[in-house]
């Protein structure tokens, strides 16, 4: 489904897209008010914009030095070409373990590869234990939102979905008491499980180790209590140098929630004793965007999901009608990047105002991106109806004879045009827009008669 038809759908509920709209401006705005409260914000931005754009200029440099260091500390190290090749690797792992259900923390890249319905096909349980990303596990849906998976929803409708699930008391839509319900129920899957799944935040090229941030400990609670440690990483998330994380670690729960910084920022340098870690490094079109010269910056994301939060397209259109894993303005230039045909109207869906790029903490140039997308696009795709009325537009503004005639035209007969000529289907411009009431004369006119006062 077009963006614009998803978006309609999710619009018909007034009520609940403007909820959804304030729910989002109330985060935006605790990210304001954290930033604001260190003066060094800006310093920082600029710092973690130049260390990802010296990451990106060298990424092969800091992914084989990531690898070595890796490999020293014992960490067993795979390379995935794509989606398919990733999953296969986390599919053999588990079979030479004999493991048939997992534990897994929030990672979008398993999401981006669909991880778990292609270890459900092959009979393994996963169980998504970041506490927004089972309640939409239960509901078969896709997390919404990149850090608050399940921000569509209300607490009513957890509530009903914990009761039907967990056996909670009907109605009762204490957060406390649903989150403890929660809790003891994944309590039990940690303890069954042999392997546990994570993604990676940061993976730190001079020593090897790698980062995953967490508010809920879920990630650290599956690692410690399984046997055998995966982590699931997208290239690009390698920063040189350990203390580089001093700059990213201050930005990236500000900009996400407006907190001073992850509850849970835990790291993985070794594996303990008998047991084992490994790490698939996952490219998955990631150095096809590093040679689009105009698109590569895109990979200096660190998916804190502030320009979610500020933008008045997602706001009040919802994270599903993108159709993407990650929606928003970001997702809206990443995922044209992967299927350009498919994921055609992301960059339509954006004003072009620019707040997304404002509070991006890695200073990522969003809205100029997602306005060369929609070059790239119209130039691949074409969009003959917007073609064709801009040749019709350019031959009139070009001509003053033509300008003239066709303004005084319209004039008279925009009174009396019958309204299917604007509201029918093939027009989605006319669409909850009227036509301007026509001024008796022109300006022209206008002027020609006033000069002399
Ligand atoms: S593009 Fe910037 S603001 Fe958006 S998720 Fe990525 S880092 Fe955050």
């Amino acid at each position: 489904m077009s963006h614009p038809k998803a978006a309609t759908e999710f619009l018909k509920d007034q009520a609940n897209s403007q909820w959804h709209d304030e729910t989002l401006w109330m985060i935006r705005d605790k990210r304001d008010a954290s930033s604001k409260s260190i003066p060094e914000w800006e310093e920082l931005r600029d710092l973690a914009s130049d260390i990802k754009d010296n990451v990106l200029s060298n990424l092969d440099k800091y992914l084989e030095q990531f690898e070595a260091q890796a490999l020293k500390n014992g960490i067993k190290v795979h390379w995935a070409k794509d989606a398919k090749e990733h999953n296969e690797i986390v599919l053999s792992i588990l079979q030479e373990k004999n493991c048939e259900a997992i534990v897994k923390s929030k990672s979008i890249l398993t999401e981006e590869c669909h991880l778990n319905p292609y270890l459900e096909k092959q009979g393994i349980e996963v169980v998504d234990t970041d506490l927004g990303e089972r309640i939409v596990q239960f509901l078969h849906q896709p997390p919404s939102h990149i850090v608050m998976p399940a921000i569509h929803l209300k607490k009513r409708d957890i509530s009903a979905l914990f009761h039907e699930k967990l056996h909670t008391e009907k109605g009762n839509e204490d957060p406390i008491y649903l989150t403890n319900a929660a809790r003891l129920h994944l309590r039990e899957k940690f303890l069954g499980a042999k392997v546990a799944i994570t993604g990676v935040n940061f993976g730190i090229a001079e020593t090897g180790e790698f980062l995953v941030c967490t508010n809920e400990g879920n990630a650290d609670m599956g690692v410690h209590l399984a046997d055998t440690h995966i982590a699931c990483m997208g290239i690009e998330k390698i920063i040189p140098r350990r203390k580089d994380l001093g700059v990213f670690l201050r930005i990236l729960a500000r900009s996400a929630t407006g907190q001073p910084i992850t509850n849970y920022s835990s790291h993985f340098r070794s594996p303990a004793k008998g047991k084992e870690v490994h790490l698939v490094l996952v490219d998955n079109g990631r150095t096809r965007q590093l040679a689009r010269e105009k698109f590569k910056n895109s990979l200096k994301c660190i998916r804190c999901g502030a320009c979610m939060n500020t933008c008045p397209i997602y706001r009040r259109s919802g994270g599903f009608s993108y159709g993407s894993t990650v929606p928003g303005p970001i997702g809206s230039i990443l995922s044209p990047g992967l299927d350009m045909k498919k994921y055609s109207t992301l960059p339509f869906a954006s004003t072009l105002c620019g707040s997304c790029s404002d509070v991006c903490p890695v200073k990522i140039n969003i809205h100029e991106q997602l306005y060369e997308w929609r070059q790239e696009i119209t130039k691949h795709h074409g969009a003959v109806g917007k073609g064709l009325s801009m040749k019709l537009a350019s031959g009139i503004f070009k001509s003053p004879l033509a300008y003239q005639f066709s303004g005084s035209l319209m004039r008279k007969v925009i009174k009396s045009l019958p309204k299917s000529v604007i509201y029918n289907p093939l027009n989605i411009w006319g669409k909850s827009r009227d036509l301007p009431k026509a001024p008796k004369e022109s300006f022209q006119d206008w002027y020609k008669r006033n000069r002399h006062e």
